[in-house]
């Protein structure tokens, strides 16, 4: 096969199809046969809507979708670890290299002209193949699925970063607010990680029903002027030790800094938006630390993938809806609307 077809993001909420020479892997890199690729709230927020993003999230009009995974086609000269048949996720930024960043694994933050990201300034998902550099490579463990590999790839290995970096444990009752694919995420692997107590907010009844449904949270709350006051109740008065901020939302926000425990921690993995609090009454005196956490590191990216295996727990749980990717235009409008779980796009194996 020499052509392909992909799907690009012209920013007025539709989809287009465009037709493609199947890419030839240059040296270190290979030709991955895509399997499954899932779409991320960004893609809504920053691309499919209306092209908002500047710098690392401008938008170039490639083949969009950066959560990919699949297997691997056809390997370049001088790639050294990965093989023809390998199942692999793409840790979905390309970076430099070389700058202190990359060398740390957070190419998230990689500030050189050359760093690209899959899906918003190098081709991503979307289409039959996907060319990848061999660094951006996470072997998918055997008992994963595809689809467990592509939410990976992004949202996943964001929330996983976010529970390392405020170190969640068995100590601790944990908020999630915003129970998009990120907040059911973030239940999904705070339990692993062995939280107390499970407690979710939203707005939207879809979602609420959705995350009792999967059994995610020992307490779902629709949010309204109450919700405060039930997530002190539910906690001996306290409010939780920590908290995941996935909403993105001013007044989500300032429940998830309000609603954590004296000598907290919270976690804003939400984009976008804006917040209000006050100071010295929400942080200052409650002893509060908030962190901003975006995306993961590769070698995080491996760890939340071994640990996964090791724990048969299976992040393609939160996906509702499949498309082939024909259907593109369908997957989009619906994740757009939001009342669903997690959408992609798959490929028969
Ligand atoms: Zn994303
Ligand atoms: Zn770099």
């Amino acid at each position: 096969m020499s052509r392909m077809t992909g799907v690009v993001l012209p920013g007025n909420s539709t989809v287009e199809f465009r037709e493609y020479q199947v890419p030839k892997p240059g040296a270190g890199q290979v030709l991955l046969k895509m399997k499954a690729s899932s779409i991320c709230g960004s893609d809504i927020r920053a691309i499919y809507r209306e092209h908002l993003g500047v710098g690392p999230e401008a938008y170039q009009n490639v083949i969009s979708g950066h959560e990919p995974c699949g297997q691997i086609a056809e390997v370049g000269p001088k790639v050294k670890r990965f093989k023809e048949g390998d199942r692999v996720i793409i840790y979905h930024i390309s970076g430099c290299g070389v700058c202190h960043d990359c060398r740390m694994g957070y190419q998230i933050s990689c500030s050189s002209k050359l760093r690209a990201a899959y899906g918003w300034q190098r081709d991503g998902g979307n289409a039959e193949y996907l060319l990848a550099d061999e660094p951006d490579l996470v072997l998918l463990p055997d008992n994963l699925t595809y689809l467990d590999g592509a939410l990976c790839a992004c949202g996943f290995g964001t929330c996983y970063e976010a529970l390392t970096r405020i170190e969640v444990s068995g100590c601790d009752r944990v908020l999630v607010v915003g129970l998009g694919p990120m907040g059911l995420a973030a239940l999904m692997l705070a339990k692993a990680f062995g939280a107390a107590k499970l407690i979710g907010v939203d707005v939207v009844d879809e979602r609420i029903k959705l995350t009792k449904k999967l059994g995610l949270a020992d307490l779902v709350l629709k949010a309204d002027k109450n919700t405060l006051e039930q997530i002190k109740e539910a906690t001996d008065g306290f409010g939780c030790e920590k908290t995941i901020e996935c909403s993105g939302n001013a007044d989500g926000r300032l429940l998830s800094i309000q609603g954590t425990r004296q000598w907290g921690k919270v976690a804003f993995v939400g984009e976008g938006g804006s917040v209000q609090f006050e100071p010295s009454r929400d942080i200052i005196h409650k002893q509060i630390a908030i962190y901003g956490s975006w995306v993961t590191s590769v070698p995080h990216l491996e760890d939340l993938a071994e640990k996964l295996s090791q724990w048969n727990i299976h992040p393609d749980k939160i996906i509702t809806n499949t498309f082939s990717l024909d259907k593109a235009d369908m997957a989009y409008q619906l994740m757009d609307e939001g009342k669903c779980g997690k959408v992609a796009i798959t490929w028969p194996d």
